[in-house]
Parts: C-alpha cells; sequence; structure tokens
C-alpha cells in the first residue's frame, strides 16, 4: 500500500506556520498510515503520545505567535539504535529489549529543536549487523515494492517507512551501507555522509571508524535541509566537523563512471538503469568519463576485518550487568557474561565478536588486522587521485535488486558480497548517497550511487537535486 505522498518539507512547515495544517494533524495522518503498514514490521516502537504532545505544544506556540524552527511540526522516523529520552532503545536486539534511554542523541536534541517530530522507533539487523533487517530480534521488515522480498539493512524500517509515506524523513545510521542499499531498494534518496558529519553521541555504537548518521527522503532537498540541521561540531563526539549541507555548486561537475562496478557480476538490469542516468548526465551537459579503480576490490574483505574488529570492542559494554539482558540461570561471573551475551546477541552478532577478536589476537594481528588498515590506506590515497580529477565518482548503489526473504540468510559471505559497491566509501570517510535511478522489469527499485571527495556532501546532494528536475527518472 502506498499513501499519497507528502509534500516537500518547506511546504509543510509553511502550512503548519501559518495554521492551515497543524502539526497534530501531522502526526495523526503519519500514525494513521504506520497503522495501515502493519504488516510491514517498519516499527519497533511507536512513540504516539509523546508525538502528540510535542505537536500540540508547537500548535500552541504558533497560535501564540511564538517562531518555530525550520522543520516544525514535521513528523519523522527514527531508527531503533538511536537513544531518545524516556523512550524504548532496542538496536533491535533482545540485549538491549526493554532498555529505556536516559539520555537524548544530539542528532535527535537538533531535529527537536528545529521542531521535527519522532513519531517511532524503527527496525534494524541487530545492532546495525546486516543488510536485510533479517538478523532483527523483531523479525524482518519487508520491502515496499514485494513483501517477498527484503527491506534491505540495517537501516530497513526507515528506508520503508519513507517509501511509503509514512513520514517525510526517517532517520539512518551507515557504517558499510545500512543507509545507501536499503534506499536503493525502497526507492527514496539516503545520504551517508562525510564522516564526522553528525554527531553519534547517543547512538549505539557499531564500527567507529565508519559509523556515520545519515537520513532518507523522498527527494534531495529535503535530504539536505534535514543533514544540514544535524550536523555540526558537538564536544560529546570528538570526531565531529562542521559541514555546510546547503551550500551550491555551480560549476561543471565532473563525473567519473566506476568501471570496476560496472561488469558481468552486477544484475543485468541494475547496470542498464545505471547505464541510463549516465547517459542523462552526459546528454544535460555534465562533464562523464569512465575511471579505472583497481584498489576497490579489497575494499570488502578490508571491511570485513576492520569492522569487526571495531565492533568486538564495542560489544564488550554489554556485559549482562551494567545494562541490558541478564540471564537468569548464571551464578557466576564468567556464566552471566556468557549467558547473557549467548541469549542476548544474534548470530550474526556473535560471528562479528568471534571473528573480530580473532584478527585482533596475538599471532594473528600483523596477519589481518594490521594489513586490512595498510590496504585501507591505499584506498584512501586511490580516491584521494581519482578526486584531482574528477568531482563525483559513480556505481550502482548494490549489485542486484531486493533479493528474497530467507535467500541469502544461510550463506554470510553471500550477504557480506551485497555490500561490495557501498564499502569502499565507508572505509575513506567519504559521502555518498544512493537516488532511484529507476525500476525493474518486475518494478522493483535500483539505485545509483554518487560518491564526493571529504566534505563535499553539498556538492553530490546538488547533482542529485538537478538530476530530479530532469524529465522522467
Ligand atoms: N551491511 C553492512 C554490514 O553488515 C553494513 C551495515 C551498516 O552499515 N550498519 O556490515
Amino acid at each position: 500500500m502506498m499513501s499519497e505522498n507528502w509534500r516537500k518539507i518547506p511546504e509543510i512547515v509553511r502550512d503548519v506556520r501559518s495554521g492551515a495544517v497543524s502539526a497534530v494533524e501531522n502526526v495523526e495522518r503519519a500514525l494513521a498510515v504506520a497503522e495501515c503498514c502493519k504488516n510491514y514490521n517498519i516499527f519497533v516502537s511507536i512513540t504516539k503520545e509523546r508525538a502528540l504532545q510535542r505537536a500540540t505544544e508547537i500548535d500552541q506556540k504558533v497560535k501564540a505567535g511564538v517562531a518555530v524552527g525550520e522543520l516544525a511540526g514535521v513528523p519523522y522516523v527514527l531508527k531503533d539504535n538511536f537513544l531518545d529520552f524516556g523512550a524504548k532503545t532496542t538496536a533491535s536486539a533482545k540485549m538491549l529489549e526493554g532498555f529505556v534511554a536516559p539520555l537524548q542523541a544530539t542528532a535527535v536534541k537538533k531535529l527537536e529543536a528545529a521542531g521535527a517530530i519522532c513519531i517511532g522507533k524503527s527496525n534494524l539487523d541487530a545492532f546495525a549487523h546486516g543488510g536485510s533487517t533479517e538478523n532483527s530480534f523483531f523479525g524482518v521488515t519487508k520491502n515496499s515494492k514485494d513483501t517477498r522480498r527484503v527491506a534491505g539493512g540495517s537501516s530497513g524500517g526507515s528506508a520503508v517507512a519513507v517509501a511509503l509515506g509514512v513520514a517525510p524523513f526517517a532517520l539512518g545510521t551507515d557504517t558499510g551501507g545500512s543507509i545507501r542499499q536499503p534506499a536503493a531498494f525502497n526507492g527514496v534518496i539516503g545520504v551517508k555522509p562525510t564522516f564526522g558529519s553528525v554527531s553519534r553521541f547517543g547512538v549505539v555504537a557499531m564500527a567507529s571508524s565508519t559509523d556515520t548518521i545519515g537520513c532518507f527522503a523522498t527527494n534531495a532537498f529535503d535530504a539536505r535541509l534535514v543533514m544540514n540541521v544535524m550536523s555540526g561540531k558537538d564536544s560529546w563526539d570528538s570526531t565531529t566537523i562542521d559541514n555546510d549541507f546547503m551550500r551550491h555548486t555551480s560549476r561543471k561537475l565532473r563525473i567519473g563512471v566506476i568501471l570496476d562496478f560496472m561488469t558481468d557480476d552486477v544484475d543485468r538490469e541494475v547496470l542498464t538503469i545505471v547505464e541510463k542516468y549516465v547517459k542523462k548526465l552526459d546528454k544535460k551537459g555534465y562533464d562523464v568519463k569512465t575511471i579505472k579503480m583497481s584498489t576497490l576490490k579489497y575494499a570488502l574483505p578490508v571491511y570485513y576485518v576492520v569492522v569487526p574488529a571495531e565492533v568486538a570492542s564495542n560489544l564488550a559494554r554489554y556485559d549482562g550487568i551494567r545494562y541490558g539482558h541478564r540471564a537468569r540461570v548464571a551464578k557466576t561471573l564468567p556464566e552471566i557474561y556468557g549467558h547473557s551475551r549467548d541469549e542476548g546477541f544474534m548470530p550474526e552478532n556473535k560471528r562479528r565478536v568471534l571473528i573480530g577478536n580473532f584478527v585482533l589476537s596475538s599471532g594473528f594481528f600483523d596477519a589481518y588486522y594490521l594489513k586490512a588498515q595498510k590496504v585501507r590506506t591505499l584506498i584512501i590515497e586511490e580516491y584521494r587521485k581519482a578526486f584531482a580529477k574528477f568531482d563525483v565518482l559513480l556505481c550502482p548503489t548494490t549489485p542486484t535488486p531486493a533479493f528474497k526473504i530467507g535467500e541469502k540468510t544461510d550463506d554470510p559471505v553471500k550477504m557480506y558480497l551485497e555490500d561490495v559497491m557501498t564499502v569502499p566509501p565507508s572505509l575513506a570517510g567519504l559521502p555518498a548517497v544512493s537516488v532511484p535511478a529507476g525500476r525493474t522489469k518486475s518494478g522493483l527499485d535500483v539505485g545509483v550511487q554518487l560518491i564526493g571527495a571529504r566534505g563535499s556532501d553539498a556538492v553530490i546532494l546538488t547533482l542529485a537535486e538537478q538530476m530530479e528536475d530532469y524529465g522522467e527518472q
């Protein structure tokens, strides 16, 4: 089912400010669509009372003539690995079932200050480990175009929420593709910003050297607006930088199509749709050329060494004592640790902890972790050279459209291979967006990925915006 589309965010806000449509009406509409879309399994929890209360406060301010922010009365959906005051935060894992957040993530605080209203927390692969939401303790989220297929992941719930018109935007996290891949699978725009653009304070950590916070929207302008509100330095996350997402670019962009990801390994229909998008760029007068990047093929193995290492460290805090699930039968300390972690983690979480501790262990550290970090440097270097010649690099977001539920669950490597095109920019901390490029004959969405140099988020989003205006997509 698909509800009538939300208008662009500035129009929604204009109506809230003028009183033409109240914030309460917007929230009620979002909740009604969410109710209709129940069978997609988008939400882990709905924050109805709080959302209506916040909407009422905004409407009262409007009536009293008090200024309201640039996202006033706009409902949104929050991935369930963000902490929000008093709201349950599970990261879709039994480990955090029933955990109530004692604080609010910086990104959420900023959105709230601008007047946006969270209506619920969306489903993900537990601890964001995965690319299909099949690793969620609360069950899979269904694809917006075909319920036999996956939503993608890990931010699957947020992507489907925007695709089905529950809300005009939603938040996600992207460590190796978790915003871009589900965006591609559901025909919405997904933004993974330059590393450090948005504070991670108050967000459940996965892999701290590549974790980023971004959003889903139906159009590039809305995405820029939301990113701009959230971004900026924060003393609670020392990796943060200032980044202007609204900056305009007027120069003729030089676009490099990455040939290494335009091969027979990619689904035929995906290739055709991406090639069509490239032709449109060419027709529109951009300077389009091809580029070969020979180190990118190592990105996937590097990612699946570095990320599990960081995952193993970040998950060490779930010991069954300080917070989270504690096993009932455990008596001794090692039993509390062991049983609580055994019961609280999903198989994929455990697999990553095992791999991570293995690659970090003495005797194997040099051969795996250190080697991977060295290759990572080569990848960063190759991007640096490419961005001397190009403003934007382009490739498909994923090698296939959304796959069937259960199709890849028996073989983790098959699942990991879906990330082959999204992990390279993550390792280098680069901004990358997935924009809808078209649909397959059977109606599945296909995304194209636009990658920029560090800090050039506004450039790739400008390009995405200009292409939206260009005839049929
Ligand atoms: N699918 C990738 C993984 O499983 C990306 C996950 C993410 O970005 N959180 O690691």
